[in-house]
C-alpha cells in the first residue's frame, strides 16, 4: 500500500473543500453507522478471536461507544460547528468578532490494542465530524480487529476521505515521515514521545492519550462495599486491560482487611473463570510473560493461577506491597491487583504526588473535606469519586491525561475542538475610524490611547 498516494489523495480531497460542508459530513456519520451496524458481527468475532471477548462486554465497551459518538455529532453538528459570537472590545468598535470552526485537514489517528474498536473508530469519528480526513492505523496487535475495520471502512468509504492503514511499527514508522495537520494518538508513554519527536518535525498539533499507574484511594470514610464491588468490576473489566483501570488500591490501614475480604467475595461473586463469559484473556503471551512475573507468591491473597495456553490470568490481589516491588515499577495494564495502606490520608496524596501524573484516579469517601483535598491537591488525567473507569462514558467530560499522561483531551464537543482550529475573525465596519491611532503622533494622541487600550 501506498501510504504516500493515500496521502495525496486526501490533501487533494480536502483541497476540494467537500469535507467542510456540514450535509456532507452527516451523511458520511450516517453511513459509518449503517456500515459498522451491518458488520457488526464481524466485530464480535474478531474481538473474541483476538481476546476471547464476551458479546455482552464487546457491546458496553466498543460497539456501543462509537455509536453514540456517532449520535452525539449527528445530532450536535450544527450548534459545534457555528461560529461563535464574541464580544468585541473598545478598541475595535465599530466592529464584531466570531470565532470559527476550521477542520485542520489531514489527520492521522492510531490506535491501541486495548480496546482495538473505540479507541480507533472514536477519534476518526470526531475527525470527520469536525471536517478533516483521516488516515487510521489501529493497533496490529490486536489484528483480527484491525484487519475487520480495514475491510468495513475501505471497502464502503473513498480512500481519499477515509483509510485504515494496516500494519506494525515499520508501516507507522514510515507514515509518520509525512505531513497531516494533526496527530491523535493512543499508546503508551514510550511509543508517545516517538509519536511527538516524528510530529514536530512538520509542526504537527499532537494529541496523545497514554496511561499510567492510576490510584484507587480507599479511606475510612468510604462505603467499603459499594468501593470492593465497583473496583473488582473496573480493574478486571477486559482483565484489566484498561487504561483507566485502578492499577493498585491506596487504603487506609484499619480498614485494609475488611476491604480486601470484600474485593475477594465479589472476585468470586462475579465468576471470572478461565473459561467463562466474563473474563477476557490477556492479548497475547508476550503481556502474559510480562504479567506473571509481577506475581509474587508470597504477597498473594488471593488468585495468583494462570494458564499460558489458554493466557487466562485469575484475578490476583496483592497485599503488604511496597513501591520497591516489581508490579509497582511500571504500569500494570492487567488482572493483578496491589493493596497498599496509608497512615492518614494526606499521607495517601502524597504519595500519589510523588509518582507520574496519573491517566485517572479514583477516591471512595463521603467525607467533603477528602474529597475536596483529592480534586484540589493532586493532579490526574480525570476520574471519579465513589466509582471508576465511568468518568469516561459521559460526552460532558473531556477524556485525557496530564503530563506524563497525556496532551489534550477528546470526547463529545471536546473531541470536535481537538480537530479543529478555533479561527478569530474580527470585522470592522468602514467607518468611525478613531484619528489617534495613526501617525504622526503627539502626547496628546498618547493620552487618548491610554485612554482606551
Ligand atoms: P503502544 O504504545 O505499544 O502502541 C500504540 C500504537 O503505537 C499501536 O498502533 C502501535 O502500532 C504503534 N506503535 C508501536 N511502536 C511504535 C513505534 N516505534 N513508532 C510508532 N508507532 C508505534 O501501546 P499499546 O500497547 O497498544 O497500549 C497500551 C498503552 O496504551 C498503555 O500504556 C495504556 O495505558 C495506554 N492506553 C491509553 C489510553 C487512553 O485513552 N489514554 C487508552 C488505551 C491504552
Amino acid at each position: 500500500m501506498n501510504f504516500q498516494e493515500i496521502l495525496a489523495q486526501q490533501k487533494e480531497f480536502f483541497a476540494s473543500q467537500k469535507t467542510k460542508n456540514l450535509k456532507f459530513r452527516k451523511r458520511q456519520l450516517e453511513k459509518l453507522k449503517e456500515v459498522l451496524t451491518k458488520n457488526e458481527e464481524l466485530l464480535y468475532d474478531a474481538i473474541d478471536k483476538d481476546f476471547g471477548k464476551s458479546r455482552f462486554d464487546t457491546f458496553t465497551t466498543e460497539i456501543s461507544f462509537v455509536l453514540n459518538d456517532i449520535d452525539y455529532y449527528l445530532k450536535n453538528l450544527n450548534t459545534l460547528a457555528k461560529p461563535k459570537r464574541v464580544s468585541t472590545n473598545l478598541a475595535n468598535l465599530p466592529g464584531s468578532s466570531k470565532i470559527y470552526q476550521e477542520p485542520l485537514g489531514n489527520t492521522l489517528v492510531i490506535g491501541a490494542w486495548n480496546y482495538p474498536y473505540q479507541l480507533s473508530l472514536s477519534p476518526m469519528v470526531a475527525a470527520i465530524s469536525a471536517g478533516n480526513t483521516c488516515i487510521l492505523k489501529p493497533s496490529e496487535i490486536a489484528e483480527n480487529t484491525m484487519k475487520v475495520m480495514a475491510k468495513i471502512i475501505n471497502e464502503n468509504f473513498p480512500a481519499e476521505y477515509i483509510f485504515v492503514a494496516e500494519g506494525g511499527v515499520e508501516e507507522i514508522t514510515e507514515i509518520l515521515k509525512m505531513k497531516f495537520d494533526k496527530i491523535f494518538f493512543t499508546g503508551s508513554p514510550k511509543v508517545g514521545r516517538i509519536v511527538y519527536e516524528a510530529a514536530a518535525k512538520n509542526l504537527t498539533p499532537v494529541t496523545l492519550e497514554l496511561g499510567g499507574k492510576s490510584p484507587a484511594i480507599v479511606t475510612l470514610n468510604a462505603n467499603i462495599e459499594v468501593a470492593a464491588k465497583r473496583i473488582v468490576w473496573g480493574k478486571f473489566l477486559n482483565a484489566g486491560q484498561t487504561c483507566v483501570a485502578p492499577d493498585y488500591i491506596l487504603v487506609d490501614e484499619r480498614i485494609k482487611d475488611t476491604l480486601i475480604d470484600s474485593l475477594k467475595s465479589n472476585i468470586n461473586k462475579f465468576g471470572y473463570k478461565p473459561d467463562s463469559q466474563e473474563y477476557t484473556r490477556i492479548i497475547n503471551d508476550r503481556n502474559f510473560d510480562r504479567l506473571v512475573q509481577f506475581i509474587d507468591r508470597e504477597k498473594v491473597f488471593f488468585g495468583g493461577n494462570f494458564d499460558r495456553e489458554k493466557r487466562y490470568i485469575e484475578p490476583t490481589i496483592m497485599h503488604n506491597v511496597t513501591w520497591n516491588d516489581a508490579v509497582m515499577q511500571e504500569e500494570i495494564f492487567g488482572p493483578i491487583l496491589p493493596v497498599l495502606t496509608y497512615k492518614n490520608f494526606n499521607e495517601a496524596l502524597q504519595t500519589v504526588s510523588e509518582h507520574e501524573k496519573p491517566l485517572a484516579a479514583y477516591l471512595f469517601s463521603t467525607n467533603s473535606d477528602e474529597k475536596k483535598s483529592f480534586t484540589e491537591k493532586i493532579s490526574f488525567g480525570g476520574g471519579c469519586i465513589n466509582d471508576v473507569v465511568m468518568h469516561l462514558s459521559n460526552d460532558h467530560l473531556p477524556f485525557g491525561g496530564v503530563g506524563n499522561s497525556g496532551i489534550g483531551s477528546y470526547h463529545g464537543k471536546t473531541g470536535f475542538d481537538t480537530f479543529s482550529h478555533q479561527k478569530s475573525v474580527l470585522e470592522k465596519a468602514n467607518w468611525g475610524e478613531p484619528y489617534f491611532k495613526y501617525p504622526p503622533y503627539s502626547e496628546k494622541k498618547l493620552r487618548w490611547i491610554k485612554k482606551v487600550i
